[in-house]
């Protein structure tokens, strides 16, 4: 069965043979006009201009809409229970966010049923989707014990294949201060539970959780674990997340809200990705990160939601592309391209974030003929 989508105005295929000559500062970003796509067993077998599109079984009129590559959110937390709101408002009047409001979120998630967590982690993916998110990253983080972590993993597993291990996200109240112990439970028992159904290794590297060494502890245990290290760096001030995320060759650093220019230096060398959370900034009323800083030094830079009930409780890219555009200064191009190619890198997939041959037929029709209408229409559901 093949599906022939035609009609396209402008398809994005993030395919460097579709670049704009002369987009200085695009990065990859690919589009065609007048386009058309056909899809063969859930991947793209042809695209390229409407009038040489060939035959298939059945044709989609795309009526002039645009078509993108469904976005790779690679970073979420979407395993809790409870709200944050009336800590949002307080903030909102007033008071900075602190990591410690994660305790709330832990005592809410901890008390909820297996039942009630499936429904909330289901929710926010289906929400995903119809905002047009077709991958996306999960984290666990907010049970901090063996059992309640393990649950976290086998429950974001239900959704996602990017399931990643955060039991380093802050140390829970109960073990009153005592870093090394509940270290050493994390980087045991906890981890042993959770590898199985993870993929990555995740850990909050900043003051007031994990310091450089207690990072490299965790990231070292789950890459022995077999999991991929991957870091919340440098989101609350500077700090060595960075240096520890390029040092131990991890995925992506996250945040990087604070960098120095030996961090800069250091990503723009190294293959690890820099994915910036701009909802968190938005919803924290903190400076966004210097995204033109980081594409000007070569940095390879995802876009993702950091959907969480504290400090980013939103599942939107096209409202964090929105706003790396207004208030970050990236073009619509690089915006879009760090959304989809950048969250791929950052999860290290070649088979999403993009729409050439081969790659799968995740897309999204949207009802506007261009990518830019994404930022141009804030707030706006786009998605066909
Ligand atoms: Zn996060």
């Amino acid at each position: 069965m093949s599906t022939l989508i035609t009609n396209i105005a402008e398809l994005v295929t993030n395919s460097p043979e579709h670049a704009a000559r002369g987009a200085a500062g695009s990065a990859g970003f690919g589009a065609l006009s007048d386009a058309a796509l056909v899809i063969e067993d859930a991947y793209v077998a042809w695209c390229g201009p409407a009038s040489k599109a060939p035959a298939a079984d059945r044709v989609v009129d795309a009526g002039g809409r645009a078509v993108l590559p469904g976005f790779v959110d690679s970073h979420s937390h979407l395993v809790f229970a409870g709200e944050r709101s009336a800590e949002f408002a307080d903030r909102m009047a007033s008071r900075p966010y602190r990591p410690g409001g994660i305790a709330a979120t832990v005592a809410a998630t901890r008390g909820a049923s297996d039942a009630q967590l499936r429904a909330g982690v289901r929710r926010l993916a289906a929400e995903m989707l119809r905002q047009g998110t077709t991958t996306f990253e999960c984290k666990s983080g907010y049970g901090l014990t063996v059992a309640d972590e393990r649950r976290s993993v086998r429950l974001a597993a239900e959704v996602t294949d990017e399931v990643t291990f955060l039991g380093a996200h802050v140390v829970p109240p109960e073990c009153g201060g005592d870093i090394d112990a509940y270290l050493a439970l994390v980087c045991g028992e906890m981890l042993t539970a959770c590898a199985p159904y993870a993929r990555w290794v995740d850990v909050f590297c900043e003051r007031g959780a994990f310091d450089a060494d207690q990072a490299r502890t965790v990231l070292a245990a789950g890459r022995d674990a077999g999991l991929i290290p991957r870091v919340h760096a440098c989101q609350l001030g500077p700090g060595p997340g960075v240096q520890v995320a390029v040092e131990v060759g991890a995925a992506s650093a996250d945040h990087c809200t604070y960098l120095s220019s030996a961090d800069v230096a250091a990503l723009a060398s190294s293959g690890t990705v820099a994915t910036l959370l701009p909802g968190a900034e938005f919803c924290t009323r903190q400076p966004y990160p210097d995204a033109r800083r980081l594409l000007g030094a070569g940095v390879v830079v995802a876009l993702a939601s950091d959907c969480n009930p504290g400090s980013s409780f939103t599942s939107s890219m096209a409202f964090c592309i929105a706003l790396a555009v207004r208030e970050m200064r990236m073009t619509t191009q690089e915006a879009v391209w760090a959304a989809t190619v950048g969250g791929a890198r950052a999860l290290r997939r070649t088979d999403v974030g993009h729409l050439a041959r081969g790659a799968r037929a995740d897309l999204i029709l949207f009802d506007a003929p261009s990518h830019a209408y994404l930022a141009y229409r804030p707030g706006v559901p786009q998605v066909a």
